[in-house]
């Protein structure tokens, strides 16, 4: 099985960045298809190689069903009993198009495209309220820590993010260099001993245009549900 950090799919290292590469929790208990053993998805997901997958169907019904599911059961691995109880995401479908479905949290301002071919997009209400706008969101400035799997040579520190994806091999899962140009890449700490990387990828979030209609109407109406939490907390 591959390490978590390396593409679930093809075996080569998988940095996420939001919109091209994605991971799966193994407490989400998603049957992995790729693997020969029974076993339950645990890594990143390179979204092209999600996409040329022909197990992509199988990994997107899966998917969406924990997207919406609460508390279910689980048959185990090798099917023996007792089941095993997986948390679902608790999100209601709220839009299904011929190349993606949407589908919103019951209980915080998220929502989540799925698209038809597997790969998935996160949003906040900021982003739907920049899809209002006729803008294009891009994702949040969040720090992700990810472990290379491979000794990468020269200075970390200094590479652009196509120099990353080419010192790990990878740059061809990505998009091309002249569409990376496009995220917003910022390296922040590189631990050597352990070959932990902190960076910032901020990427333009690509919605496809059914969702982008449907959501520009949908946030006019929206009534959002965690600003009074938020205050109070
Ligand atoms: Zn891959």
């Amino acid at each position: 099985m591959p390490d978590i950090n390396e593409c679930q799919i093809c075996g080569d290292p998988a940095p996420p960045i939001p919109g091209q590469c994605d991971g799966v929790a193994g407490y989400r208990l998603i049957r992995d298809p790729w693997s020969e053993l029974p076993s339950f998805l645990d890594g990143n997901i390179h979204f092209s190689c999600l996409e040329a997958s022909e197990k992509r169907t199988q990994f997107h019904d899966e998917f969406t069903r924990m997207v919406q599911a609460g508390h279910e059961e689980i048959q185990s691995l090798d099917n023996s009993p007792p089941p095993l109880t997986r948390m679902g995401l608790g999100m209601t479908q709220i839009f299904s198009g011929s190349t993606c479905s949407v589908f919103q949290s019951n209980v915080s301002d998220r929502w989540m495209i799925i698209k038809r071919t597997g790969p998935w997009v996160r949003l906040q209400l900021e982003d739907l309220l920049e899809i209002g706008r006729s803008r294009k969101p891009r994702s949040p400035a969040e720090v992700v820590t990810y472990r290379l799997p491979l000794d990468v040579k020269g200075d970390i520190g200094a590479y652009s993010l196509p120099e990353l994806l080419n010192a790990l091999g990878v740059a061809n899962k990505y998009t091309p260099a002249d569409e990376l140009a496009d995220v917003d890449y910022e390296f922040v700490d590189y631990y050597p001993p352990k070959r932990i990387l902190e960076y910032m990828a901020r990427a333009p979030l690509v919605i496809p245009e059914e969702a982008r209609f449907f959501l520009a109407d949908y946030i006019e109406e929206y009534t959002p549900v965690s600003f009074d939490d938020e205050e109070r907390a």
